[in-house]
């Protein structure tokens, strides 16, 4: 591994990045396990590294565009703000389908009713979801257009982060993270506060791209976990219980969970980099049906699929 300068990635950065310490124990000293470049709309190109913590293995995307420039990184065809809830109009919504088959494959959420927040929540397929369980659902999403659209519905939905104002004093046996713990800056920031607007007995539960994975391994920058600039941390199974404890979560489990499509995913983005010189099983894997296959044998055999799933709770 080579080891990153930090005054040299700091000699190098573009207008409106930043160069921060490791989020989970704020030491300075990394390795660089992969690097790339990225361009925002109409910039100047920027080199971006995906980096490990000597200290405690935290691994992190530095530099990275800080909170006034990242918004232009979510362009208009940015996918999950593409799958506006159908089943407001009574449509199946493909995307709370498949998370409906998540919940059965694992059994994972209490069933009922109760205040649930989702952090993340995109264009709303999660709230439809739950709504129709019969919880009463809250969401909070970065981006400002998805939170004015579905505010407009009658959706309770709230933009920025958290901490959030607009939840002052507000309580929820459940809050789930769907695919956005990794967008944030500060995850134990968040995390604190979402251990705060729990019940006492409330559960929390996460889900980020996994980097101790055989995905990751197999794929390295092609893999759609690394989505440079976009995901700023990069969790293993270790680093994610870590930060959750930081935060006060009592960790109960951390499982894996299987995503076909996102092997598929990075099997076509190694195609497209790669050309002829794809070797064969990456061109084979972007076949749905292989793909499928040696998902569910990387999940259940290897035990190194590439989502983690945290299952934490408040202490009553
Ligand atoms: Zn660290």
């Amino acid at each position: 591994m080579t080891p990153v300068d930090p005054s040299k990635l700091v000699a190098e950065l573009a207008l409106g990045w930043v160069d921060p310490a490791c989020p989970l124990c704020g030491g300075r000293l990394r390795e660089q396990l992969l690097g790339g470049e990225v361009c925002p709309p109409g910039g100047k190109p920027q080199k971006v590294f995906l980096v490990r913590c000597q200290s405690c293995d935290y691994a992190y995307t530095a530099p990275r565009p800080g909170e006034e420039i990242i918004g232009s990184f979510y362009t208009s065809d940015y996918k999950p703000h593409q799958n506006p809830p159908a089943s407001l109009a009574g449509v199946p919504n493909p995307s709370a389908g498949r998370l409906a088959a998540i919940d059965l494959r694992k059994g994972m959420l209490p069933f009922g009713d109760g205040r649930m927040l989702d952090f993340g929540c995109g264009s709303g397929s999660y709230l439809v979801r739950m709504k129709a369980k019969g919880w009463t659902v809250t969401g909070v999403d970065a981006s400002a257009p998805m939170t004015q659209n579905l505010t407009a519905k009658g959706w309770e939905v709230y933009s920025g982060s958290l901490p959030n104002t607009a939840l002052k004093g507000r309580q929820f046996e459940l809050i789930t993270m769907w695919q956005s713990l990794e967008h944030v800056p500060d995850p134990v920031g968040v995390l604190q506060a979402a251990f705060d607007l729990l019940t006492p007995g409330g559960r929390l539960i996460v889900a980020v791209p996994a980097l101790d994975s055989w995905n990751f391994a197999a794929f390295g920058e092609d893999w759609l976990g690394v989505d440079f600039p976009l995901h700023l941390s990069h969790f293993t199974k270790k680093t994610l219980k870590e930060t959750a404890q930081k935060a006060g979560v009592l960790v109960e489990e951390i499982g894996r969970l299987r995503h076909a499509s996102w092997m598929r995913q990075s099997a076509m983005k190694a195609c497209l980099r790669l050309g002829t010189k794809a070797p064969l099983w990456v061109r084979m894997l972007q076949n749905k049906t292989v793909s499928k296959v040696w998902a569910f044998w990387v999940h259940h055999v290897l035990g190194r699929s590439d989502c983690l799933l945290l299952k934490g709770s408040k202490p009553k």
